[in-house]
């Protein structure tokens, strides 16, 4: 979803492709965090768990939770109670497990277990909303989209890339101009990568940032 009615600074766009290079010579070989072996259902599920938790733990606990049930059919099947059993290290466990179970029947019901290939579609799943769709799609498909998380918002805010607001929609619409749109799925890995290493929420490491020439938080005016 591109903002064609913001107002994008020629120069804004000229320092996003700085960005994006200098996010790709730092993080080469990006990738999806979730571990899901190419499976697109399992990467709809672990998207779910991914929620207020960790992808590491996401992805311990998937390894018991794909034992269990090693394909969709089997998960939209299951026992309640056994599934929150598993999933209860990744928090919100009964609205998770509601939710993996109910997506699965969808899934399985009205789409053959595929994963499908439209942002229409995929909001109709429960507990999918434009973060997880945008996620699918870049990591599945390669269909361009920003995958607007609080790493990706706080990163692209300090960076200038946006105006710093919080609201993803409005994140995603902002860096939807402003990304070649084959960058942006790698992009906003590259930006996890980033914020992750260096870019933390509460201590930034500024003085050991490849990107602090090109920052504002770091004295940089930003043009636009
Ligand atoms: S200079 Fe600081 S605020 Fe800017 S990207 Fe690097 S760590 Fe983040």
């Amino acid at each position: 979803m591109v903002d064609k009615s913001a107002k994008i600074d020629e120069s804004l766009r000229a320092r996003a492709l700085e960005i994006v290079k200098a996010l790709k010579e730092l993080y080469p070989d990006t990738a999806c965090a979730l571990r899901y072996s190419g499976e697109g259902w399992r990467l709809m599920v672990m998207a779910r768990l991914s929620a207020q938790c960790t992808d590491a733990r996401v992805n311990t606990v998937c390894k018991e939770l794909f034992a269990r049930y090693p394909a969709p059919e089997a998960l939209a099947d299951a026992d309640s109670g056994e599934v929150e059993g598993i999933v209860r290290p990744c928090g919100l466990h009964r609205t998770k497990t509601a939710d993996i179970i109910a997506e699965m029947k969808l899934l399985t019901d009205k789409y053959g277990g595929e994963v499908p290939k439209t942002m229409e579609e995929l909001l109709e799943f429960p507990g999918v909303g434009r973060k997880i769709a945008n996620l699918l799609l870049g990591d599945l498909y390669d269909i361009p989209g920003i995958v607007a998380d609080t790493h990706c918002i706080r990163v692209s805010g300090r960076l200038g890339l946006t105006d710093g607001g919080k609201d993803p929609l409005k994140v995603e619409r902002r860096l939807a101009a402003i990304i070649p749109p084959e960058e942006q799925t790698d992009f906003c890995h590259r930006l996890i990568d980033h914020g992750r290493r260096v870019c933390a929420a509460r201590s930034p490491d500024c003085g050991g940032c490849e990107l602090s020439g090109m920052c504002p938080k770091n004295g940089v005016e930003p043009k636009a």
